[in-house]
C-alpha cells in the first residue's frame, strides 16, 4: 500500500489544476505587461484570477499581491508592518513560539535591526491565549504576527478574536494562513485581518506560486524591485500558468471545503483513537481544535526519524517535525513550545492525510505505527531504562 500523508509538506496537484496550467501555459503565453493582444489577453487572465482569489477570501482584487509562495508572502507582509511601524516610531513586534520559520527567522532579521519581539507562549494545547495576547500589546506595538493554524501540530488560533482585540487596539494584524487557506474557510473582513500569506502547494496548486493579501490603505513595502507589476509592489513578469492554477485549486478547495474537512475529521479522530492504544504515547495539540487532516503523536522511547524509515519501508510518507527541520537534529520548536521535553520531541510523527484517505488505509497506517514504535522500542535503551525503572516515564 502506498499512502501519502504529509500534506501539510505539499500536496499533490488536482487534475483540474495540472489542466489549467497546461492550457495556460499553450495559450496565454503573452507578457501580461505588453500591449499587443496576446499579451492583454495574458493580463485579462492575471486579472480574472485576482478577482477570483479575492472572493475565496472575501477581499478586493487590488488587496491581492501574486507572491512565489508562503516564504515570500511572510517576509513581505512583516517587513511592511515593521517599515510602516518604524516611520511612526513603533518598533514592537508580538507573534508566538510556534511560528513557521519565514516568519520567526526573519523577526530575528527584525531584531537585529532594533525591532523588540514578544513570542507569546502556546501552552500544552498549542493555542494563543487572547488575554495575554492582549496584555502584550504595548503603545509602540506595530504589528501582531499569528498564524492560523500550525503546520505541525495542526492547531488553529482564535484568528478572528485576535484580529478583533488588534483591531480595537490599531494595531496591524498579520496571519500566516498558509496551511488554512482552501482547508478554513477565511473571512478578512469579518476576521480583521490586515495581511494575510497563503501558497498554492498546500491546497493542490503548485510549487512556487502563492499570494499576500494586505488590506487597502495600507502601504507595501517590496521585497523585490523591477518592473511596475503587481502595481509596482512585487517586481517581475507574472507567473500566470502557476497563478491561474493556484485559482483553480483554490476554487476546487473551498467548494469542497465541508465535505472534504467532514471525512478527514472523522479518519482523523479514527486515527487519533488507534493509535492512544500504543503505550506511553500523546497526542499533541488540543483534540479539537486542530486541522482535519492533522494526527500529531510523541511515543516515548523512540526516535521520530527511524519511525518514518520504517514507515516509508511500508508505503507510508509522513513526517516527524516540519520538513524545513527534518535532517537537523534540533527537536521541533513547536514541540519543545507546547512543553515536550527533547527526548520526547525527538519520538515525534506527523501524519497529514488528505481527502482521499480511507478508512483501509488509516487501518493499515495504524497496524503499521504500532508494530514500528514496539519494533524500535524492542532495542532502545532508553526504553530499557523506562522499563526497568532507572528512568521515569513522562507519557502516562
Ligand atoms: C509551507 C509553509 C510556509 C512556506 O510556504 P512556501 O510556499 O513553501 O514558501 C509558511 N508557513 C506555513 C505555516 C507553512 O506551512
Amino acid at each position: 500500500m502506498q499512502i501519502y500523508a504529509d500534506n501539510a509538506a505539499t500536496t499533490r496537484m488536482s487534475e483540474a489544476a495540472i489542466q489549467t496550467m497546461t492550457e495556460t501555459m499553450q495559450t496565454w503565453y503573452g507578457n501580461p505587461s505588453s500591449l499587443y493582444l496576446i499579451g492583454q489577453r495574458a493580463k485579462e487572465k492575471l486579472e480574472e484570477a485576482r478577482k477570483e482569489i479575492a472572493q475565496v477570501i472575501n477581499a478586493e482584487p487590488r488587496e491581492i499581491i501574486f507572491t512565489s509562495g508562503g516564504s515570500e508572502s511572510d517576509n513581505q507582509a512583516l517587513l511592511t508592518a515593521a517599515m510602516n511601524g518604524k516611520k511612526r516610531g513603533k518598533t514592537h513586534i508580538v507573534s508566538s513560539a510556534f511560528e513557521h520559520h519565514a516568519i520567526l527567522h526573519t523577526l530575528k532579521k527584525l531584531e537585529k535591526n532594533g525591532f523588540e519581539v514578544t513570542l507569546l507562549p502556546v501552552h500544552s494545547n498549542g493555542i494563543v491565549r487572547t488575554d495575554e495576547l492582549e496584555a502584550a500589546l504595548r503603545e509602540d506595538t506595530c504589528l501582531v504576527t499569528i498564524m492560523t493554524a500550525n503546520n505541525e501540530i495542526g492547531t488553529v488560533q482564535p484568528i478572528g478574536e485576535i484580529g478583533e482585540i488588534c483591531r480595537r487596539h490599531g494595531v496591524v494584524f498579520h496571519t500566516d494562513g498558509v496551511q488554512a487557506v482552501g482547508h478554513l474557510p477565511i473571512d478578512v473582513k469579518a476576521q480583521n485581518i490586515d495581511m494575510l500569506s497563503a501558497s498554492a502547494h498546500k491546497f493542490h496548486g503548485p510549487k512556487g506560486v502563492g499570494f499576500l493579501y494586505v488590506r487597502k490603505g495600507i502601504v507595501i513595502h517590496n521585497l523585490i524591485e523591477g518592473g511596475a507589476q503587481e502595481r509596482g509592489k512585487r517586481a517581475g513578469t507574472e507567473n500566470l500558468p502557476g497563478i491561474a492554477a493556484m485559482t483553480t485549486a483554490l476554487k476546487e478547495s473551498a467548494a469542497a471545503m465541508e465535505k472534504n474537512n467532514a471525512h478527514m475529521e472523522k479518519i482523523r479522530d479514527y486515527l487519533i483513537q488507534g493509535l492512544s492504544e500504543i503505550p506511553h504515547s500523546a497526542l499533541n495539540g488540543d483534540a479539537r481544535k486542530r486541522l482535519a487532516g492533522n494526527v500529531n503523536f510523541s511515543f516515548e522511547g523512540i526516535e521520530g526519524e527511524s519511525i518514518l524509515i520504517l514507515l516509508d519501508q511500508r508505503g507510508i510518507s509522513a513526517s516527524s517535525g516540519s520538513a524545513c527541520t527534518s535532517g537537523a537534529l534540533d527537536p521541533s520548536h513547536v514541540l519543545l513550545s507546547i512543553g515536550r521535553i527533547h527526548d520526547v520531541a525527538h519520538g515525534s510523527l506527523r501524519l497529514t492525510i488528505g481527502e482521499t484517505i480511507t478508512k483501509e488505509e488509516a487501518d493499515y497506517i495504524i497496524h503499521s505505527v504500532k508494530e514500528v514504535v514496539a519494533h524500535l522500542r524492542s532495542f532502545s535503551p532508553v526504553w530499557r531504562d523506562l522499563t526497568e525503572g532507572k528512568k521515569e516515564f513522562i507519557l502516562k
